[in-house]
């Protein structure tokens, strides 16, 4: 799909940026979305994928992996980038959607019933952490399952299956996975099928914020773009690479949304 073209996915339009496809939802819709479909739960469970700059990178890398985020049930833009992108391509993303910040509004709805999550992913012991947490801030939450794979998981087919199990027998609403990107959307991708729940959320590093055992940006850096230095500093070896290939990266692909933007009103 080209930048400045429209697909509609359901009620919303899907726009490319940066080389992703994602939807056009402010925070409300994307959280009044997900709410809906922890209220009716299904198999195939639906799932929400949250693309940043690393994401279209790793797009732009390996094109094959483009089919985890175009059936996704929602795209949401997950970096200030995304929304400049949309500036300059005057594609009116109203604002940046966090999946950091989707979870925790998701679980601040007022709600008659128990909203009912799996957390899937994190390091041993954060998950049982973050529901601690999650149930101290949240009393109409309740966390019906943890489970942190071991390195390499993905790859061993009863350990895979031995999960969906976990997870379908904790008849959960909402599934959060944080597993990293691309595992979390590929994993997503593979095995929603077998998956009964509401909605599934690949959320990167929200397990690790709920828990405390990470801290996040402080909002002024979420606000403007700057929370990946923050990020950088707290791992440096692991991001700092990163995020310089990413800076690498960004100004290519806001010219290619520029560019096809600018064909496809050429050609209208
Ligand atoms: N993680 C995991 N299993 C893995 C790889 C990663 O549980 O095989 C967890 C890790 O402990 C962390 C999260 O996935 O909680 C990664 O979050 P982050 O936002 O840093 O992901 P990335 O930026 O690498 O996509």
């Amino acid at each position: 799909m080209k930048a400045g073209s429209v697909l509609w996915s359901g009620f919303m339009k899907r726009i490319q940026l940066l080389g992703v496809d994602v939807d056009i939802v402010t925070l409300s819709d994307a959280v009044e979305r997900a709410d809906e479909w922890c209220r009716t739960p299904q198999r195939p469970c639906r799932y929400v994928v949250t693309p940043n700059v690393d994401h279209a990178v790793l797009l732009r890398e390996n094109p094959e992996l483009k089919s985890l985020y175009t059936t996704a049930n929602l795209v949401i833009a997950d970096g200030m980038p995304m929304v400049w992108a949309s500036r300059l391509t005057r594609q009116g993303l109203p604002e940046r959607v966090a999946g950091s910040d989707l979870i925790p509004a998701l679980f601040a709805r007022p709600r008659e019933h128990e909203l009912r999550v799996f957390l899937l992913g994190a390091a041993p012991g954060v998950a049982e952490r973050a529901a601690s947490k999650i149930h101290a801030t949240y009393p109409n939450v309740r966390v019906v399952g943890t489970y942190a794979p071991e390195l390499g998981f993905e790859h061993q087919e009863a350990e895979n299956q031995s999960i969906v199990g976990r997870i379908n027998e904790s008849i959960c609403h909402l599934l959060i996975i944080g597993l990293g990107a691309p595992k979390q959307e590929k994993w997503v991708y593979r095995h929603a099928a077998q998956i009964e729940c509401g909605v599934a959320i690949c959320a990167g590093a929200t397990i690790d914020f709920f828990a405390e055992h990470r801290r996040r940006a402080p909002v002024w850096m979420q606000r403007t773009g700057t929370e990946w230095l923050y990020r950088a500093l707290s791992e440096p070896r692991r991001l700092v690479p990163r995020y310089a290939k990413d800076a690498c990266y960004l100004p290519a692909l806001l010219y290619a949304d520029w560019k096809s933007k600018q064909s496809s009103q050429s050609s209208v």
